[in-house]
């Protein structure tokens, strides 16, 4: 018996290098080769009659050979020509350097091909086309699949282990939905889809079957997030009550909360005090004051008794985050809060981690090197990630893992993709948003410069100086490179320094600092001591300093809307009016409309939308690059539509579990084998 499940080994003319190449592509079973879909096509279904030929035209043929000759050419190569006749007209096929195919050719034999003409004032002739012989079996007079290929394994030999695969394997097990499910959802089964996304009939199957292939992906991942939130709501987890001085806390902060900010708390409290393990995700503009929210839910935990740990993406973020925490839990609070930071330059680990397994430390901020193997808490109750999307799911989780309690978590992100996209790729989720500004704030004024135009801008960064206030210059890069356009951090600040600005306190951060030394930079420029912060994208996430009122972007055209959007966010988180300067010398269409966006809009949300519009292809849950969920085919950028689609049938399938029962559990099955998680 053949299994879907079988390694590649089992195909014919499989061995270890070729099962080696093939793993190399992520395949390494039979169903992984079906699910290794082509790339592209070529449509050589197309066939012209000899005598409508334009020269360059791609076409399929067939004709009956009436001659052939081979001439031996200069430096050992070789010609075969061959005439052949079909009911059209005569014409030839010219083949270089392959001796083998005299064996294939015999006068009268049918020769099938496909492949451009060239059109001599003899005849028509085809120089080496693809070629079959008596009949036209897989490559000529269809539509081609081309897959995604590796050295030493091409997109034709890949192409026939498929065709055995679907010649020779039951693909009727492939399908999770019934008739009646596929009727509603107007589906082509993926029995059908299969077969034809690889050996398509005509186009407009092809069309039904790659929809259908790209739902498969989207509905998969949907009935997994549904799973792994059944899974959660059945765990127990710890149960925080609202502190008593929680209300006194809140009104001692120096700024009165926002509706908006009120609202979030109340459910991430609401949360806290049940039983089962809190995941929430705050979303919230960048400078909607998300970290407040973040500090009082820990505050709340403490509180009870818990440890709670933070865990942010960068180095500074993380300083600056202990800063805060330092200030919020010191004021007016009569037992000690004890805070740690931990990240990877942190000295004294042992020490560290010892005081964390014994609780003599309440609350710890760090980066990734929370995860690492020694860090093991007394009893974590809270978990809190800030810009979570700059996090694979499995570090989130590990997170969660580093005590013997299931912890709540707290999952916080500025928006960097469109509200509905985020409802169904977080489906395990339970989502807030934070959809207004504190008062007060005044909108960040854009404007877009070339770059020549730079003395103008300059004298408004030199205005908001004057005015007591500080500025920020964001370069693409750190130092000189290849690219003699663009203006990189470390020679603009030595040209800053020398010249325009030579009576102010420059300061120039980039990532190839040690962290101490950025640290201690950050520290200056939040304290004041610096005027104008030159930097990289370094200061792009979650950097708060509300004096800064004016930020100009270097080469803005060198990067993607949601990333200028984070970066105008550093600036406009006071009261006063703060200004965004965008100096770039955009050339094409997309550079100028991504300029034109940011000089319009100032919403995160609208502009998360622009920017899955304009980026079409690019991946919008960091897919690939953290090990997150895979897709072959599908695609949330382009697919937008058909994820929702497949999200609406996911819940209308659970919305009646009883009857579907056997359906789920076929799907659970399915998806355990088939989604990978790293
Ligand atoms: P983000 O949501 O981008 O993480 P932050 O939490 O860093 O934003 O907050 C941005 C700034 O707004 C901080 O300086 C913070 O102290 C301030 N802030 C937060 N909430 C309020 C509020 N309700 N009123 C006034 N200022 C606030
Ligand atoms: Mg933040």
């Amino acid at each position: 018996m053949l299994f879907l499940s079988d390694t590649v080994e089992n195909l014919p003319k499989v061995g270890p290098k070729r099962k080696q190449r093939l793993e190399k592509l992520g395949i390494f079973t039979v169903k992984d080769l079906l699910y290794h879909y082509p790339r592209r096509y070529e449509d050589r279904s197309i066939k012209i009659p000899i005598p409508k030929l334009k020269d360059g035209d791609m076409t399929s043929g067939y004709g009956e050979i009436v001659r052939y000759d081979k001439k031996i050419l200069r430096g050992r190569k070789s010609l075969v020509s061959i005439l052949l006749k079909n009911k059209d007209d005569h014409f030839f096929i010219k083949i270089f350097n392959n001796n083998y195919i005299l064996a294939q050719l015999e006068v009268g034999r049918k020769v099938y091909f496909y492949g451009k003409a060239s059109i001599t004032y003899e005849a028509a002739e085809f120089i080496n086309p693809e070629m079959e012989f008596d009949e036209a079996k897989s490559k000529v007079g269809v539509i081609y699949p081309l897959y995604p290929a590796t050295e030493g394994m091409s997109t034709d030999e890949i192409a026939k282990l498929i065709r055995f695969a679907l010649d020779n394997y039951k693909l009727d097990d492939l399908e999770y939905l019934n008739d009646e499910l596929l009727d509603r959802f107007k589906l082509m089964d993926l029995k059908k889809s299969i077969k034809n996304i690889h050996t398509p009939e005509n186009l407009n199957i092809l069309k039904a079957a790659r929809y259908r292939c790209i739902f498969d992906e989207f509905f998969k991942l949907c009935v997994f997030l549904k799973k792994q939130r059944d899974i959660r709501l059945l765990e127990e987890g710890v149960s925080i009550k609202m502190a008593e001085d929680l209300d006194e806390k809140i009104e001692s902060l120096p700024f009165e909360l926002t509706l908006a900010q009120k609202k979030v708390l109340d459910e991430i409290l609401e949360n806290m005090e049940e039983n089962t393990p809190m995941r929430r995700l705050v979303q919230g503009d960048v400078g909607s004051g998300k970290t407040i929210v973040a500090l009082l839910a820990a505050y709340n935990a403490i509180k009870s008794g818990y440890q709670v740990a933070l865990m942010v993406p960068t180095q500074i973020l993380a300083s600056q985050h202990f800063n805060a925490a330092e200030k919020f839990f010191k004021e007016n609070n009569k037992e000690e809060i004890k805070i740690q930071l931990l990240s990877s330059s942190t000295k004294g680990k042992k020490e560290v981690y010892k005081k964390i397994l014994e609780k003599e430390a309440d609350f710890v901020v760090g980066t990734h090197a929370l995860i690492s193997e020694g860090v093991e808490f007394d009893n974590l109750g809270l978990v809190i990630t800030d810009e979570q999307h700059r996090f694979g799911v499995m570090q989130r989780e590990n997170l969660n893992r580093k005590s013997h309690l299931v912890p709540d978590s707290l999952l916080m992100s500025a928006t960097p993709i469109p509200r509905t996209l985020s409802l169904v790729l977080h489906g395990d989720l339970d989502i807030s948003v934070i959809d207004a500004m504190p008062k007060g704030r005044k909108k960040i004024k854009t404007s877009a410069f070339e770059k020549s135009k730079v003395k103008a801008a300059y004298d408004l960064i030199e205005a908001e100086i004057i005015k007591g206030h500080q500025a920020y210059i964001i370069c693409p890069l750190i130092e000189d490179s290849e690219n003699f356009d663009l203006t990189p951090a470390t020679v603009l600040y030595e040209k800053l320094k020398k010249g325009r600005f030579k009576n102010y306190r420059l300061g120039l951060l980039h990532g190839a600092m040690k962290a101490a030394d950025k640290d201690s930079l950050m520290e200056e420029f939040a304290s004041g001591k610096i005027d104008i912060l030159v930097s990289t994208t370094v200061i792009e996430v979650g950097i708060d300093v509300p004096n800064a009122t004016i930020l100009a972007i270097y080469d803005a055209e060198r990067f993607g809307l949601s990333q200028l959007h984070q970066l105008r966010g550093r600036v406009g988180r006071g009261d006063e009016q703060s200004y965004c300067l965008l100096l770039h010398s955009a050339k094409t269409q997309n550079a100028k409309e991504r300029i034109k966006t940011m000089v319009q809009t100032s919403d995160g949300f609208e502009i998360a939308e622009k920017d899955l519009e304009l980026r079409g292809g690019g991946e919008i849950f960091g897919t690939r690059q953290h090990g997150q969920i895979k897709f072959n085919i599908a695609d949330p950028n382009a697919n937008a539509s058909i994820l929702l689609f497949a999200k609406k049938c996911c819940d209308e399938i659970f919305s009646e579990r009883e009857k579907y029962q056997e359906i789920i559990k076929k799907m659970n099955q399915n998806i355990y084998e088939e989604i990978i998680i790293s």
